[in-house]
């Protein structure tokens, strides 16, 4: 696995989030492989498309991509607060990618948050935007990732270092069970994991 972003692919790009985009986007493309079966390349949707960026053709699970330069801050920017609440209320949600580059664009962390880590309580609405603004009335909202227990964080690369295949698949799969649960249940397990991970001990 390669950790260099390809910078020549931010040529004719002038915006730095165009350019973020398209660099993470494909590095993604190049290096990753599906955590939950394997398989050795994902797919791109469409561009646009509001549910995800990358699918696997052997497992169908799906992936969204979220980006930032520097350390990962504990509130991820996401788009809208009303369909990111549909989403998780339908079971349309898809999987989270993280990833974090350095200043020279090198790839320092690229984990995954699985879809079933993902509740309401963690969604946080922003203020809608002014009056005066293009989209004036629009909804943002942010993803609280302080809220998530550990094990809903499964590492590919850490702080540079790759994790191995084995490891990964293994520690996504110890909580699809989640997936089976109803809403209510799963957010009690979820609320039990968080205070398991207060207790600093085996
Ligand atoms: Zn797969």
């Amino acid at each position: 696995m390669n950790l260099n972003l390809n910078t020549k692919l931010a040529e004719g790009y002038s915006s730095n989030s165009q350019i973020a985009k398209r660099l993470t986007e494909c590095w993604v493309k190049e290096n990753s492989y599906c955590p939950c079966c394997g398989e050795t390349t994902l797919y791109n949707f469409e561009n646009n498309k509001p549910v995800a960026d990358f699918y696997c053709i052997k497992c169908n699970e799906e992936f969204e991509l979220k980006s930032k330069k520097g350390k990962f801050s504990n509130l991820i920017n996401d788009g809208a607060y009303a369909t990111m609440i549909e989403r998780l209320n339908s079971n349309k949600n898809p999987n989270f990618f993280f990833l974090t580059y350095s200043k020279t664009w090198t790839v320092e962390n690229f984990f995954i948050i699985p879809k079933q880590f993902f509740t309401p309580e963690i969604i946080i609405k922003r203020k809608s935007l002014p009056d005066t603004a293009r989209r004036a009335g629009w909804t943002g909202c942010n993803i609280d990732v302080s809220g998530i227990a550990e094990a809903g964080k499964v590492f590919i690369i850490k702080e540079t270092q790759l994790i191995n295949p084995k490891i990964v698949r293994d520690s996504f799969k110890k909580t699809l069970f989640l997936r089976e649960k109803s809403a209510e249940s799963r957010g009690w397990i979820l609320d039990v994991l968080t205070c398991i991970d207060l207790i600093k001990k085996e």
